[in-house]
């Protein structure tokens, strides 16, 4: 589904990504840890073709493409979501309207039929029972006074709605309490599926409690320097992130 190869990425002139290369198959979850400034979410906006990020080497191909070579609508449309994708408050526009314009964007650009506000509604309906959610964070303007937990409880439902086959879930964990926490897994545990791949972009072992994942990596030093299944994270807990340095493959 993805693959990524030897990329190199940089940021004001500054290279950060040296060489990351990560292979992600369908239903699989990746959890991608590592000191601040790593280039943890350099590595999410490169992939979700944020500006400002130049790739200066490598590649990435997801289902058979290259991912690289598109513009970020239609890679959304492609099937990839970053959450923090709108992290921006919206004064005065409508939650649902904002969904639906930003679904039926990606289904035009697919090729596929717009939904009416019928079938969005239905829609909307199936994914706050999935998510458990109450449906009071969709009248409201998007993200407008929206506490933490709440806008990130809101990207997440963005991405049921959504239906990515790639989501990158860039540190959603911070500044929530245990049960935003809690709630945030069970939305991401709820959309599991044996199609749908995630990168769970996550500073603390914490929120692995929740979401298991397949795989972790550590990235240092804008590569991926170690990896291995969820133990790794507990290790990563107990002996921080200089151990991986002392015992896994030198950075840079
Ligand atoms: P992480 O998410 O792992 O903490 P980042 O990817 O945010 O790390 O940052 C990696 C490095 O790139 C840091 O040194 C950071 O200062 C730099 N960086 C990231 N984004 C920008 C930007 N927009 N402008 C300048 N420097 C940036
Ligand atoms: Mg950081
Ligand atoms: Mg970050």
């Amino acid at each position: 589904m993805l693959k990524i190869d030897n990329l190199h990425a940089r940021v004001e002139g500054k290279e950060i990504l040296k060489g990351l290369s990560l292979t992600v198959n369908p239903g699989e979850v990746h959890a991608i840890m590592g000191p601040n400034g790593a280039g943890k979410s350099t590595l999410g906006n490169v992939l979700s073709g944020r500006d400002g990020y130049e790739v200066t080497a490598g590649s990435v191909s997801f289902d058979g493409i290259d991912l690289l070579a598109l513009e970020p609508e239609a890679r959304a449309a492609a099937g990839v979501f970053l959450a923090f994708q709108y992290p921006v408050e919206i004064p005065g526009v409508n939650n649902t309207y904002f969904l639906r314009a930003a679904l039926n964007a990606q289904r035009k650009a697919r090729g596929e039929k717009e939904l009416d506000s019928m079938q969005f509604l239905k829609l909307v309906r199936e994914k706050l029972k999935v998510m458990q959610i109450s449906d009071e964070l969709l009248h409201r303007a998007v993200n407008e006074g929206f506490s933490g937990g709440e806008k990130k409880r809101n990207e997440i439902f963005q991405m049921a709605v959504l239906e990515p086959k790639l989501a990158i879930l860039d540190e959603t964990d911070s500044g929530l309490d245990i049960d935003a926490l809690k709630q945030v897994a069970q939305g991401v545990n709820a959309l599991r599926s044996p199609e749908r791949s995630f990168l769970v972009i996550t500073h603390y072992q914490r929120l692995l409690d929740y979401i298991e994942p397949d795989f972790v990596h550590v990235l240092a030093g804008g590569r991926i320097v170690e990896s291995g299944d969820k133990t790794l994270a507990l290790k990563l807990e107990e002996h921080g992130y200089a151990w991986v340095r002392e015992h896994g493959e030198p950075a840079g």
